[in-house]
């Protein structure tokens, strides 16, 4: 089984999920991401995470292939951009989401990141979309502290189930103010980019040979490390990004890993934590 997040009163899910983005982009990859995103669900990593942006939909029929006959067994999540955030607009993004994924209904939709549209007006357009019964919940993504402050302020904002952010070890700027004002409230953070892409953000940490060797005293992979890291927090959920049903597995096998104390004070000292306000890293 291993780790897993409060996500709401109601629900729990597991502490690791899958990432979408770059997938559906080439037509050769395509079977090897399905059958990556089918192993994912095979051993315990329910929650996939895509966007309408991916591939400009392309990411999200990947996912529709991979859910065919399994719908039941995922637990979905999309994203809209943020033009597509008033209520006709955000109704009619749905509907192209839900169809290119083969399914009726989302599990969580999510403003992908802070537009012109004011607030009030995307909560409508969740509130329409929830009473239509095309999505679950819904939630928002690159929202810093002054965002959400609005976002609660807002008729119907405590309704906002998740936000998800960029975090990975050597981005840590959340964990100053964000983090605590969402677990404050019990909201769960998602934390994407959880491995920094492997290297295509400024930080290669899978290589990084201190990392290496905390991992190799452990037993795991960096990339486990890094992962069990994120999902250290009760309130923090990773979505990393894996095509290929070896790194899904890996993936997955985080979910058991507990840091000891003495690692996570050694990751302290290579990447220390903010002592100050950070704007929030996006990619
Ligand atoms: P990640 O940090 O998840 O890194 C993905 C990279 O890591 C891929 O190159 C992947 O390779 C590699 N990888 C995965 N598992 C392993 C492993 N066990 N060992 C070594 N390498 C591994 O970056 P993403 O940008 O993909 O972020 C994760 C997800 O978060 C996205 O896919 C997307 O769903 C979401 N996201 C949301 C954003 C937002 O604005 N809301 C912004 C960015 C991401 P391979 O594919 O070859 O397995």
């Amino acid at each position: 089984m291993g780790k897993s997040i409060m996500f709401a009163a109601d629900l729990t899910l597991p502490a690791i999920g899958q990432g979408t983005w770059y997938m559906g982009e080439s037509a050769d990859q395509r079977q090897q991401e399905v059958a990556a995103l089918q192993a994912g669900l095979e051993c315990g990593l329910t929650v996939i995470d895509t966007a309408e942006m991916y591939a400009e939909g392309g990411a999200e029929r990947v996912v529709g292939e991979a859910l065919q006959g399994r719908r039941d067994r995922a637990w979905l999540i999309s994203k809209f951009y943020p033009w597509h955030a008033g209520v006709v607009d955000a109704v009619e993004a749905c509907e192209r989401s839900l169809q290119r994924l083969k399914t009726d209904y989302l599990d969580l939709y999510l403003l992908h990141w802070r537009g012109n549209i004011p607030l009030e007006e995307t909560i409508r357009a969740m509130e329409k979309l929830q009473q239509q019964g095309k999505i679950r919940r819904w939630g928002v993504s690159n929202f810093d502290c002054d965002d959400m402050q609005e976002l609660w302020q807002e008729p119907g904002g405590e309704a906002c189930s998740a936000n998800q952010v960029l975090y990975h070890l050597a981005s840590r700027g959340i964990e100053y103010d964000l983090l605590p004002a969402c677990s404050q409230r019990q909201l769960p953070i998602m934390a994407y980019c959880p491995l920094a892409q492997a290297g295509r953000l400024r930080h290669d940490l899978l290589t990084h040979p201190e990392l290496g060797e905390i991992a190799n005293e452990r037993g795991i992979s960096v990339a486990q490390l890094l992962l069990a890291w994120v999902i250290r927090h009760a309130n923090v959920m990773a979505i990393p990004k894996a095509s290929s049903v070896h790194h899904v597995r890996e993936n997955a096998a985080a979910l058991t890993v507990t840091l000891d104390d003495a690692h996570l004070a050694r990751m302290d000292r290579l990447f220390p934590p903010p002592q100050s306000k950070q704007p929030l890293d996006v990619v």
